[in-house]
């Protein structure tokens, strides 16, 4: 049985083990982790609809397989995000936190849908600012996803527009005034790499940046950093598909701690333990607190030296 050390930040469950031990793996909760506000506030109002059968989610509610599976047990009309152009026979559908663009509210709506808009507002502020700039004759650069839906989402409603991912996309653009903004979960020290970029290659110009990159995303890649002071591995919870969660693993790894991404506790590896004995623990904001909760107590059972089953 793997015994740990007692941590201030970290609840002894088993004050014993402690004693009993001369090996131990301290377990480290980030500070902030977990589902943000927006993804809770989608799915509260997917729960509170009376009838699910008669609605079909335009894309992934959430970048979770647990809850997705979870939605379609309830009777909610699924189709994978590539599939977004299709029309359900549904007459409702749900719009997710991601967001869609103005364009795509109206195609749906003339289709005779009526929609549920569960759009976090901190989305609708992107979406927002983009057109703002463009309104205002800036030829608009979003840092974010290509193919991301709330990518998607944003340049549907512009023309002059392009998105760049790392700083090699960054070009030099025929334009006098460029404005830059961020899809919401973009990591801020890539935000400011691409940024600077930017601004070294087109000198002379008129650059706005306006930083979009939503709070609960930033306070846990601070709360991540923090962590990583202090750990020499990490296990990050959340979906696969999860744009922020994929992020507090390449930093992680981009600091020479190694990472490995659960879906859930299921996904644990304890031969991945072995050589480490501070690990940290955090969550991309679609994972439950259930979840998290299980990987949680699964890392303080789970014994490194066990032989993986063949
Ligand atoms: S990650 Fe940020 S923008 Fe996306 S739903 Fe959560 S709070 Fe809103």
């Amino acid at each position: 049985m793997l015994c740990y050390e007692p941590d201030e930040t970290v609840p002894n469950r088993f004050p014993d083990r402690a004693k009993e031990c001369d090996f131990a793996m301290k377990v480290i909760r980030a500070n902030e982790m977990g589902m943000c506000f927006g993804v809770k506030d989608a799915l509260t109002l997917a729960h509170d609809l009376e009838d699910p059968t008669e609605t079909a989610i335009h894309g992934e509610l959430v970048h979770n397989e647990e809850v997705l599976k979870d939605l379609e047990r309830r009777g909610f009309q699924m189709a994978p995000e590539s599939r977004r152009t299709d029309l359900p026979a549904s007459p409702k559908m749900l719009v997710t936190a991601h967001g869609i663009s103005d364009k795509e509210r109206s195609r749906l709506k003339e289709a005779g849908k009526q929609l549920i808009d569960t759009t976090c507002p901190l989305v609708r502020r992107v979406h927002l600012a983009a057109r703002n700039l463009q309104n205002k004759g800036f030829f608009v650069v979003v840092i974010g996803k290509p193919n991301h839906v709330e990518v998607q989402g944003i340049i549907e409603d512009l023309h002059n527009y392009t998105v760049v991912q790392n700083i090699d996309d960054v070009a030099s653009y025929d334009a006098p005034q460029i404005g830059v903004i961020c899809q919401s979960t973009t990591a801020p020290s890539d935000a400011a790499r691409i940024r600077s970029a930017i601004e070294a290659k087109n000198p002379d110009k008129e650059i706005r940046f306006i930083d979009t990159i939503c709070e609960p995303t930033r306070i846990r890649q601070e709360a991540n950093r923090e962590l990583l002071e202090k750990v020499e591995a990490l296990v990050v919870v959340g979906g696969k598909n999860s744009n922020n969660t994929k992020q507090l693993v390449i930093l992680a790894e981009k600091r020479g701690i190694p990472a490995i991404h659960v879906q859930t506790a299921a996904d644990l590896e304890p031969a991945w333990f072995t050589p480490y004995s501070v690990v940290g623990l955090t969550a991309g904001t679609s994972t439950l607190d259930g979840t998290i909760e299980e990987v949680y107590r699964a890392l303080l059972d789970l014994d490194p030296t066990a032989t993986p089953s063949s």
